[in-house]
């Protein structure tokens, strides 16, 4: 299975990926997690990487790609497939993630988009904020994350959308009903076996 999930700050990428990781054994690859790692090395590199990070604007592309390319290709191969959380977030990185997955026969099969009212979002946030302390959970950082969101990652959206891979998914619902109708639409495609549905 070669899965992205494609969603705006808090609109739960990270807790969908959990379920659907333990279910299908497919690794769950964080482009945040990711470079929140990097960051906590402390390298020369960690400090240009927080310079975005703490502003909530994107990482440059070419930045995103050296941490997070090699990442997707182990993988895959050792898994049998990627789950995607947080990457592509524009749409030059899907184009570059469709040449590799084109080159090394790693085609997305779907990708999931789950889509949240901004008010629903930042209270969600603000509530993270208060558990996880999380550097860029402040107002003024979540709210230019979602001004970005718009900007560079809804184009994304579309781009999908009209290449048929879409799964649009209402995220303002309880989690237990999201994860049962995102299961039944995945295993409708031929994504998730229906075993598992
Ligand atoms: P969220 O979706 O809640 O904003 P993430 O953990 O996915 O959180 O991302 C945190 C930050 O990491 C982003 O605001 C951005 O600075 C950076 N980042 C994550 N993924 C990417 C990406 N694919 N391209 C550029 N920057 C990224």
């Amino acid at each position: 299975m070669n899965l992205i999930m494609l969603a705006p700050p808090g609109a739960g990428k990270g807790t969908h990926c959990t379920w659907l990781t333990e279910e299908t054994g497919v690794a769950h690859i964080s482009s945040g997690d990711l470079l929140r790692a990097e960051i906590g090395t402390g390298s020369a590199l960690s400090r240009r990487l927080a310079e975005y990070t703490g502003r909530g604007d994107l990482v440059p592309d070419d930045l995103v790609f050296a941490l997070l390319i090699p990442v997707v290709v182990a993988a895959a191969r050792g898994t049998g497939g990627y789950l995607l959380d947080g990457f592509p977030r524009t749409v030059s990185q899907a184009c570059r993630l469709a040449e590799i997955g084109i080159e090394r026969d790693l085609v997305t099969d779907a990708v999931v988009y789950l889509r949240a009212p901004d008010a629903v979002l930042v209270e969600r946030l603000l509530d993270r904020a208060d558990r996880e302390g999380r550097a860029d959970d402040m107002p003024d950082v979540i709210r230019h994350r979602l001004a970005v969101f718009s900007a560079d990652t809804a184009p994304v959206v579309g781009y999908y959308r009209d290449r048929g891979v879409l799964i649009e998914i209402d995220a303002d619902r309880p989690v237990g009903v999201i994860r049962t109708d995102l299961r039944q639409r995945l295993a409708d495609r031929g994504v998730l076996a229906p075993s598992a549905a």
